[in-house]
């Protein structure tokens, strides 16, 4: 096991500058920083073993299918999934939600059924579902929240029954950092036979995450939110479930046998995995699951933890400043506004600053709504962050309140002396 402060190090791109200042990366939620080890497996790739895959006898194919095999196997055991075969490679958790939307959904789903989702999903578990109520007459029925951004497990129970095929939930809010349970979620979905699919976007690079023990059916996530490369994600299914389920995507990989007169398809995964897959992606995660296997999770999780109140504690403590998701169970996200001070005025301030967050929606429109927002300055941390990055942010926000203060304040009495006059 190796110590956090140590593989800090190992992130090239947090070294740099950013307007002047050293650069403070909190935009972890959009996309996580590469190590070394990630940068080199890419670059190796590219050197030393690129072929395509599963086609060719050559040495250089065979080397590369069994690279990507591989993978496939360590995301398996990343996963505790029983099987290789239940593990696809897509491009990203939206792929992924897209390929069980179109293959399961469109297939399984027809007029009275219908797909639970919650409040706070990401647009990408949001509108494939949209799109298969409208092609399968399935109706999208929507778990609310409470004002702390906890989910109305209430309201859940009213909302199951037999008529719920599907529901379709994050493990971890994007936008504010609430930690569902999502344990009890597929528990009970089961119950009244429902399949249960988990966008663990944002869980897998905080906890580890063990669908075996979950006995979800579906679970997704992206390589990029996890310190792997962009292009790559995965999607993990039920064996039974996937040998179920026909093709989305047709070509080339994803055939047993082709004949003008008809084709057969592969099994899964590879009925999944149509045309020449992005194999260099797939070894770039491995490379970052092995890296991320070297650290201890509880000390990885108490780090983050500890950033979490650390930022909660100091962001609390300015005036006019509100944090926007208060669940008892949160991680690696601390949203927020500000009085008199406009989300994205906020994030550009701090970007001068050498502070990187997001601001806006987080594409999570629906959220914003109902919590009556336009959007929230986001800071999300990960591994690499420190405890002086985050006191940087809390002094660079409380700096910003109190210019506006004295903004506000100089304006009013420009106004109060033009209405005297
Ligand atoms: N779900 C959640 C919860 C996310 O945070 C994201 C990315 N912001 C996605 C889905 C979509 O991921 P990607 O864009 O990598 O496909």
């Amino acid at each position: 096991m190796r110590e956090l402060t140590e593989l800090r190090a190992e992130f090239p791109i947090l070294r740099q500058r950013a307007n002047g200042y050293p650069l403070i990366y909190l935009d972890n939620a959009a996309t996580t920083q590469k190590p070394e080890t990630v940068i080199n497996a890419v670059n190796d790739y590219y050197r030393e073993a690129n072929a395509n895959v599963h086609r060719a006898s050559h040495f250089l194919s065979a080397r590369a299918t069994h690279a990507f095999e591989d993978a496939r196997d360590t995301v398996r055991r990343f996963l505790n999934a029983g099987h290789t075969d239940e593990i696809i490679w897509t491009r990203g958790a939206t792929e992924a939600i897209n390929l069980v939307a179109h293959s399961w959904g469109l297939s399984t789903l027809k007029s009275g059924d219908e797909i639970l989702i919650s409040a706070m999903e990401h647009h990408a578990n949001i509108v494939p579902w949209q799109q298969v109520c409208q092609f399968t007459g399935a109706s999208l029925k929507v778990i609310p929240i409470h004002t702390s951004g906890e989910l109305d497990m209430e309201a859940f129970r009213q909302l199951l029954g037999s008529q719920t095929r599907l529901v379709s939930i994050c493990q971890v809010s994007n936008a504010i950092g609430t930690v569902n349970p999502v344990s009890d979620i597929i528990r009970e979905a089961h119950t009244v036979g429902a399949r249960v699919l988990i966008d663990g976007s944002q869980a897998v690079a905080h906890f580890p995450v063990d669908v075996h023990a979950l006995d979800c059916d579906f679970y997704v996530f992206s390589g990029h939110k996890v310190y792997g490369p962009t292009g790559i994600g995965v999607l993990y299914g039920k064996r039974d479930l996937l040998q179920t389920m026909p093709p989305w995507q047709t070509g080339g990989e994803m055939i047993e046998r082709v004949s003008f007169e008809g084709t057969t398809f592969n099994s899964p995964p590879f009925r999944f995995e149509a045309g020449t897959p992005n194999v260099v992606g797939a070894l770039g995660l491995a490379a970052a699951i092995d890296f991320l296997n070297q650290c201890d999770h509880d000390q990885l999780q108490a780090h983050e933890k500890s950033l979490l109140e650390q930022a909660t504690e100091g962001l609390n403590a300015i005036p006019g400043l509100q944090i926007i998701g208060t669940a008892p169970q949160k991680t690696s996200v601390i949203s927020f506004v500000m009085e008199g001070l406009h989300n994205q005025d906020i994030g550009t301030l701090l970007d001068q600053q050498g502070i990187a967050v997001r601001t806006g929606h987080h594409c999570t429109m629906p959220l914003m709504s109902a919590l009556n927002l336009s959007g929230t300055v986001r800071a999300s941390i990960a591994l690499y962050n420190t405890e002086a990055e985050i006191q940087a942010l809390i002094e660079a926000v409380a700096a910003l309140q109190k210019d506006s203060l004295s903004f506000t304040t100089e304006t009013e009495h420009a106004t109060t002396a033009a209405t005297t006059i």
